[in-house]
């Protein structure tokens, strides 16, 4: 439906600083929701315990506020909007695992890791090599299944990956047509035996219950994707639209890191870099006004950005250019 209002996010998770890829991911949102007179909104992807830490969340938070990318929503009502967090989120997960159940999409597994860590092993030795879980615990008895988590016996929930199931497609807004085989598919975990939701299964929760239009982010997800648009149809719901950007590299090709330069946005903050400057770089790592245009500001950002202007070329970082910007 063309005639839905776009509403986009940017989730980062707060285990380090805004690097400098992140930084781009959400300025293409923020420009693609005001572009679009949609709406912009910020999640934190705080479920990984061990390393998110709420120092990184006020970085993170003020990174985006140095960058001058404001969002629209919050769990606040009448604002101002603090940001989402999934740590907060936690009945929506619940309630999703509960459809799945009830529909027979979601099955536990007893499977222990010790168990799955052998199974591995002794796949890998074998000429086809590991194929995924071997769905041991797919078709338990439903009494017994019952009884061993009545019993307390630690599990976690996986999703039934339809035998049936054709081909994965979706068209991505810069990769263009993709197709993956359902048969290679896992039958992933979506809740974890701590009762914690995976990733795969939490992202697309909330893309589901905000009515995300478009899920723009690096394409190291490139491979999740399809994964999670078995999560949609499990639980019924539509699939946004999905737009991959390709990875940002060093001037020698190589992934970019300390030594290509300042990776994230603190750093050119403190070395006395202007927001308006950083902005205008990152929005042209990847993207382009008309292949000419190299001053921007985020007025005109704002109002030109499109998502058929991204480019599937890897994004080359050349720090120097900040410099006459
Ligand atoms: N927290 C994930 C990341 O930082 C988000 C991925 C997504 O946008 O779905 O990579």
């Amino acid at each position: 439906d063309s005639e839905k209002k776009v509403r986009v996010r940017f989730a980062p998770s707060p285990t380090g600083r805004l690097h400098i890829g992140g930084a781009r991911t959400a300025i293409f949102n923020w420009a693609y929701a005001r572009a679009k007179g949609g709406d912009f909104i910020l999640r934190i992807e705080d479920t990984d315990p061990e390393r998110s830490t709420e120092e990184n969340v006020q970085v993170i938070l003020n990174a985006m506020k140095w960058l001058g990318l404001d969002w629209d929503e919050g769990p606040e009502v009448g604002g101002p909007f603090g940001p989402y967090r999934q740590m907060q989120r936690m009945d929506t997960y619940t309630a999703a695992l509960e459809q799945l159940k009830a529909s027979g999409a979601a099955y536990p597994c007893f499977c222990t890791k010790e168990q799955l860590d052998e199974k591995r092993a002794a796949a890998e030795a074998t000429e086809g090599g590991y194929a995924g879980y071997d769905r041991t615990c797919r078709d338990l008895d439903p009494a017994e299944a019952a009884r061993r988590i009545e019993a307390g016996e630690p599990h976690v929930w996986r999703l039934r990956v339809p035998d049936d199931h054709g081909p994965i497609e979706f068209d991505d807004a810069v990769y263009g047509h993709m197709s993956f085989p359902a048969e290679v598919m896992d039958d992933m975990i979506l809740v974890r035996s701590d009762g914690s939701p995976t990733y795969n299964f939490a992202v697309v929760c909330d893309d589901a219950n905000m009515a995300i239009t478009h899920v723009i982010r690096g394409d190291d997800h490139l491979s999740n994707t399809p994964r999670q648009i078995l999560i949609y149809e499990a639980l019924g719901r539509p699939v946004p639209t999905f737009a991959h950007l390709s990875m940002i590299l060093g001037a020698d090709g190589k992934k970019l890191s300390k030594r290509h330069g300042a990776t994230s946005v603190e750093e050119y903050r403190d070395r006395g870099y202007l927001s308006d400057a950083v902005v205008n770089f990152l929005a042209l790592l990847g993207w382009s006004l008309d292949g000419e245009t190299t001053i921007i500001d985020r007025e005109k950002l704002c109002a030109s950005f499109d998502l058929d202007r991204i480019t599937k070329k890897d994004a080359v970082f050349d720090e120097t250019k900040l410099d006459w910007m």
